[in-house]
């Protein structure tokens, strides 16, 4: 079964976002710790986010907060792997309230590394499906992205795609483009392969993939979906935020996602790859409380409009609003992996992955 994402004639404003198509490598120094440039206290106090992302739509959002409650919101944007060098270089005196990053992965990571506490809180349980937070409360999804297929119908049909098992299969040799194993949107569908289908079976899977690539993997997920819109390969395996926004963007890059089609891959099965948008409470947060009530309004209808109306994100609380460019893309079956364990087969997937030669 297929889902075709409405292609809304709409010019959506696509946020300008940094850089969100880097690879997760480390490829740049840790910033430097910064000395707290003497920030304006807001009336009702202050917390310092340290997010992963970067898009204008969010300043928006950290603005409303703002007006709504009196509460101050300072913000530090850097890429999650220089985020965590920089709660390493700040140790117990970082100044970080709330941690944002994209993927479960990522925020397994601070976790691991004792940044983040368990926090327990009735609306966030209430607002979020159990298996998109973590068990103890140390990050919590808040939106959701799928792991998708984008295809070139004239060379490949929707059959020889409704699988990820598919993408390893000789029939479409030549075919695959895909980012960096790297990346962390790779390592957490790897890690749920891993945890439902065990090592030998996930390393068979990516080494024909592999045997699949068109290229060696280079460039982020809208680098796949250009490279496929240009025939320089029919398949690419990506987030699905990516095509939307193209899909919503300048006549160029709606002319290329003309071109592709989308396969939500195992319907039959498991169901596809799901992955969050997550925020978590920094072990050492000066304003642990003001953190959580954060958290809990980007769960309410307000904050999921917020996070997700230019991103493309898909909202997890019940109730709000699907963003344009989105409305045809429920309905179709998601898989309900718990995003907790995917962190736990991190290490084994990158092991996985370099075995296969998936650079
Ligand atoms: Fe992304």
């Amino acid at each position: 079964m297929k889902r075709i994402l409405a292609v809304a004639g709409l010019t959506l404003g696509l946020a300008a976002c940094g850089n969100p198509d880097a690879p997760s490598a480390p490829e740049t120094p840790p910033a430097p710790v910064e000395e707290a440039a003497a920030p304006s206290a807001g009336a009702n106090g202050t917390i310092n986010v340290y997010s992963a992302r970067h898009y204008d739509s969010d300043k928006a959002m950290y603005a409303a907060f703002e007006a709504e409650t009196g509460i101050r919101v300072n913000v530090r944007e850097s890429g999650a792997p220089e985020l965590l060098e920089t709660m390493k270089a700040e140790g117990a005196r970082s100044p970080a309230d709330v941690i944002i990053a994209s993927d479960a992965g990522a925020l397994y990571r601070f976790q691991e590394a004792g940044f983040t506490q368990g926090v327990s809180s009735e609306k966030l349980s209430a607002a979020i499906p159990e298996q998109l937070r973590e068990k103890d409360g140390h990050w919590f999804g808040l939106t959701k992205r799928y792991r998708i297929i984008v295809y070139d119908p004239q060379v490949v049909s929707a059959d020889e795609v409704d699988t990820y098992a598919d993408l390893a299969d000789p029939s479409l040799r030549g075919e695959i483009c895909v980012r960096s194993s790297t990346n962390i949107y790779n390592l957490s569908l790897m890690g749920e392969f891993i945890g439902r289908n065990g090592p030998e079976a996930s390393e068979t899977w990516a080494k024909g993939v592999v045997a699949n690539f068109a290229r060696q993997p280079q460039g982020g997920d809208t680098a796949q979906i250009e490279a496929v819109a240009a025939g320089e390969c029919a398949v690419a395996l990506v987030n699905h935020y990516y095509w939307v926004r193209l899909a919503n963007g300048t006549p160029e890059e709606r002319l290329k996602t003309a071109k592709t089609q989308l396969s939500f891959p195992d319907q039959n099965g498991n169901g596809t790859h799901v992955n969050v948008v997550a925020a978590a409470v920094a072990a050492n947060a000066p304003s642990k409380d003001l953190a959580v009530q954060f958290i809990e309004y980007l769960a309410t209808a307000r904050g999921q409009e917020l996070l997700t109306t230019e991103t493309k994100d898909v909202p997890v609380v019940a109730g709000a609003a699907l963003p344009a460019g989105l409305e045809q893309i429920s309905g179709f079956k998601e898989s309900d992996f718990p995003l907790s364990e995917l962190g736990t087969h991190q290490a084994e997937a990158q092991a996985i992955f370099d075995r296969a030669g998936w650079n």
